[in-house]
């Protein structure tokens, strides 16, 4: 990553909103500015695990993007995506992560928090599947009743977030992306392969494809696997055990579909 400019730190500004997180565990998360900002100019703070040396793809690794909170008042997301971190630099895999925990820190920081970005865009409707245009206010219209929480913005990719995480499927290319959410308590997913059946808790319960959401604009159009997990609760986290258990069983199916990344079975 290309050198990122000074800003506030990372813990200082989310440790207060992101639930269970110890300032250890948000320290040991070493977040660094990517250089972009959001809407109301607050960092976009990412952090990478490249594969270890000698892991055999070192080279080609398998690339994954994790992004949580996209969703300003899904609390949890952002901190299973920051707990997540510790588990990735342990795995010792061949397997390049980039986590993106806080994608949109406008809502996450808002008080109260608010699921929408600094201008009042859903994020996860602001990608640019075919047809936005007309789909996705229409969507919006007739669908949400103009439902302020799910407003697509006026144009697709009008809000620096989104721009960001798109220009990082162009720049870091992964083999997939896990976009967290909460509060269904589902596993959702859109893409060319088989779905994992179930991560800890929650099962496959695919929700329908909305106009303009990551999963639709990446799995669909763009054939990049998207798994979105939405956590149980939006304030409250699931147990440490339940952490462990879906980072489990997402490597046992990352395992599965891309064999030539061995490994990726869970130590005990
Ligand atoms: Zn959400």
């Amino acid at each position: 990553a290309a050198a990122a400019p000074a800003g506030p730190e990372a813990c200082a500004l989310f440790l207060a909103r992101l639930p269970t997180v110890s300032r250890a565990q948000c320290e040991e998360a070493q977040l660094t500015p990517s250089g972009a900002l959001s809407a109301h100019g607050v960092p976009l703070f990412w952090r990478d695990v490249p594969a270890p040396v000698g892991t055999g793809a070192a080279e080609a690794p398998l690339r994954v993007l994790i992004a949580g909170a996209i969703h300003g008042d899904e609390l949890t997301a952002a901190a299973l995506a920051l707990r997540w971190i510790a588990l990735a630099e342990q795995a010792g895999r061949p397997v390049h992560w980039r986590f993106i925990p806080v994608l949109n820190p406008d809502g996450l920081l808002a008080r109260p928090a608010t699921r929408t970005n600094g201008r009042g865009v859903d994020l996860n409707r602001n990608f640019p599947t075919p047809g936005w245009e007309k789909d996705a206010p229409l969507y919006w219209d007739k669908r949400t009743k103009r439902d302020p929480r799910r407003f697509p913005g006026k144009a697709p990719l009008s809000e620096p977030e989104s721009q960001f995480l798109h220009a990082q499927m162009a720049a870091f290319r992964p083999h997939l992306i896990v976009s967290i959410h909460a509060p269904y308590g589902v596993l959702d997913f859109d893409g060319p392969l088989s779905p994992p059946e179930r991560l800890g808790r929650l099962w496959l319960d695919q929700v329908g494809i909305f106009p303009g959401s990551l999963g639709n604009y990446g799995g669909v159009h763009r054939g990049m696997p998207v798994v979105t997990i939405e956590l149980p609760h939006a304030l409250n986290m699931p147990a440490d055990a339940e952490v462990r258990s879906m980072w489990r069983d997402l490597l046992r199916w990352m395992g599965e579909h891309w064999p030539e990344a061995p490994g990726t079975e869970p130590r005990p």
